[in-house]
């Protein structure tokens, strides 16, 4: 039995990013509906830089009238004599006495040093009387105040999200450089397991884990290859195994302890595939099985539900994200007031099931490998180490997973 640790570095050591692709900043095409996935939530395969500066030209932000500030005592008067609309530089320029008609996002005509609200100007004719005093630069987006050229927008590693994505298009990309497709492959084993859907038979149990894995893949931005249910006889998971081990990662749920039916470890040796990990110190999650069979990544999780999700999140996760070319691979930590004791006298690391609210950690549920109603109810881990004694009132970090 090695540590977390051990386990983690490990893992982390032999999986590599993925070679980079491109990919569009927008799946939804104007034009054309065959246009691919778009790069959200995907990791920047390289650095980006800006290329423009933000705003890209001295520019309103009001609709009303672009003036030189010296000329706007309160109650001047200035004569309109044109106007700058949105979307084009008309190259207009404001002499003394005089102002041009602007709107939200319009290029400043020259000579022009502040925009007046059309709100607070009374306009009659070609005349504006100015009702409010005037300061220099007022209501005046200024070229590169927000972002300048070559400032970088993007990291090597970091998550496209929403406002990077939107960033990115503001420059002009329509394609950014990402890390590679994890596909993976899920094989749930086990006599007992019917499909949801079906009707059960006295003794069979519904597969619980295809599902969480494929939602655990999927919110860790591997692509879910396929699942299948596989019975606790070696023929079956000896065609099944080779049929998956096409994808980067394997992912076999139950039958990976030592029982007379777990048939996982000696059908993957049998394949020639190479164990690295078997059994790590963590609870729930003791029988996890790390291999490589080909190129193929094997994690081989326990059946029990709760040990499948944490160890997938402990392991399966951080190999994911790093073979997507992520930087960082940890889940989001949050500092939180433990609501009750905690001792952990066991030999392995405990990860504790909980509710996380409101600056609170509380455990929830039946802190057993099979209480998946328990698991359902929580929204967060709390690891406690070999020895540790925690008491109510102290702060902890949690794992927060959704
Ligand atoms: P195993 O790791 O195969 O010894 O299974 C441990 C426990 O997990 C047993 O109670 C199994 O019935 C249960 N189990 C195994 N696979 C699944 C699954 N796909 N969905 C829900 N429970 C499972
Ligand atoms: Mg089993």
């Amino acid at each position: 039995m090695i540590s977390e640790a051990e386990a983690r570095a490990k893992i982390l050591e032999a999986v590599r990013p993925l070679p980079p692709r491109k990919m569009s900043i927008l799946s939804a095409s104007r034009t054309d509906s065959s246009r691919g996935e778009e790069a959200l939530d995907h990791f920047a395969a390289e650095d980006y830089f800006a290329r423009l500066p933000l705003p890209m030209f001295d520019n309103s932000a009001m609709d009303g009238y672009a003036v030189i500030a010296s000329d706007c005592k309160k109650g001047a008067r200035l004569r309109v004599i044109d106007e700058q609309p949105a979307g084009v530089d008309r190259k207009l320029r404001v002499s003394n006495g005089n102002t041009v008609r602007i709107f939200t996002g319009a290029p400043m005509p020259a000579g022009a040093d502040a925009v007046v609200m059309q709100e607070d100007v009374t306009r009659t004719g070609d005349e504006i009387v100015i009702n409010v005093d005037v300061e220099v630069d007022q209501f005046v987006r200024k070229r590169g105040c927000d972002l300048g050229e070559g400032q970088k927008i993007l990291g090597k590693g970091d998550r496209i999200v929403a406002t990077k994505l939107a960033l990115l298009a503001s420059q002009g990309f329509a394609q950014v450089s990402v890390g590679g497709e994890v596909r993976a492959a899920i094989i749930s084993t086990g006599d007992e397991l019917a499909m949801p859907g079906e009707k059960i038979q006295p003794g069979q149990i519904y597969d619980s884990n295809s599902v969480l894995l494929q939602s655990l893949l999927r919110r860790s931005g591997a692509v879910a290859a396929s699942a299948e249910n596989c019975s606790d006889d070696s023929d079956s998971l000896r065609a099944a195994t080779q049929s998956a081990a096409k994808n980067e990662i394997l992912i076999v749920s139950g039958g990976v302890s030592v029982g007379e039916h777990d048939l996982v470890q000696s059908t993957l040796r049998d394949l020639g595939a190479k164990i690295d990990i078997w059994r790590v110190a963590i609870k729930p999650g003791k029988p996890f099985l790390f291999g490589q069979l080909g190129r193929c990544f094997v994690f081989g999780l326990p059946g029990n539900p709760v040990s499948a999700f944490v160890t997938f999140l402990q392991f399966v996760r951080p190999a994911i994200l790093r073979m997507m070319g992520a930087i960082n691979l940890d889940l989001p930590k949050i500092p939180a007031k433990l609501t009750v004791d905690l001792i952990n006298d066991g030999e392995r690391a405990h990860y504790i099931r909980g509710k996380c609210e409101n600056g609170t950690f509380a455990p929830i549920g039946r802190q057993e490998s099979h209480a998946l109603f328990g698991l359902s109810q929580s929204n967060a881990l709390l690891r406690v180490e070999t020895g540790e004694s925690l008491k109510a009132g102290e702060s902890v970090h949690v794992q927060i997973w959704e």
